[in-house]
């Protein structure tokens, strides 16, 4: 699949690179369709959490240097196959979505910088919220299934 035209990975700081869009949306808008890799069983540093047992990375590959906010612009919804404007988006702004909404625990938590009121600090994955993460839009159906099941 092609680069979606309304997304660009550009250079960030010395070392980083993030996805940035090209264009500006409302919120509720798609802001790309995306497919996944064949599942695999063991999370990758580029993987996403698919289901309970399941991992896959995003196609196309530019998905991946999607950055992490506990306030974030984008929602994956992993059925549709579609990412979702959680709020309107400026051109220019980078893409952010909440990685907990589809990791349960993450292979490499770390501490976050994106300064929303509500920030969660460290970013280890749903498991480490609990119920909490239930506040956030666009908790993928396998997390609130983890959830709810109290694991
Ligand atoms: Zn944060």
């Amino acid at each position: 699949m092609a680069r979606p035209s309304a997304l660009q990975v550009v250079a960030y700081g010395e070392h980083a690179r993030r996805l940035v869009s090209t264009q500006s949306f409302a919120r509720g808008d798609t802001v790309t369709v995306f497919s996944l890799s064949a599942p695999l069983a063991v999370p990758g540093r580029h993987t996403l959490q698919i289901q309970e047992d399941r991992h896959a990375t995003l196609i196309p590959s530019c998905l991946s240097y999607m950055d992490h906010s506990c306030s974030p612009n984008v929602g994956l919804d992993l059925g549709k196959e579609q990412l979702i404007a959680l709020k309107s988006i400026a051109i220019g702004a980078p893409i952010t979505y909440f990685y907990p909404a589809t990791e349960w625990r993450m292979a490499a938590p770390f501490s976050c910088g994106c300064g929303a009121p509500d920030c969660i600090g460290r970013v280890e994955g749903a498991q480490a919220l609990g119920a909490d993460v239930l506040r956030w839009e666009c908790i993928s159906i396998h997390i609130q299934r983890l959830i709810h099941k109290g694991s």
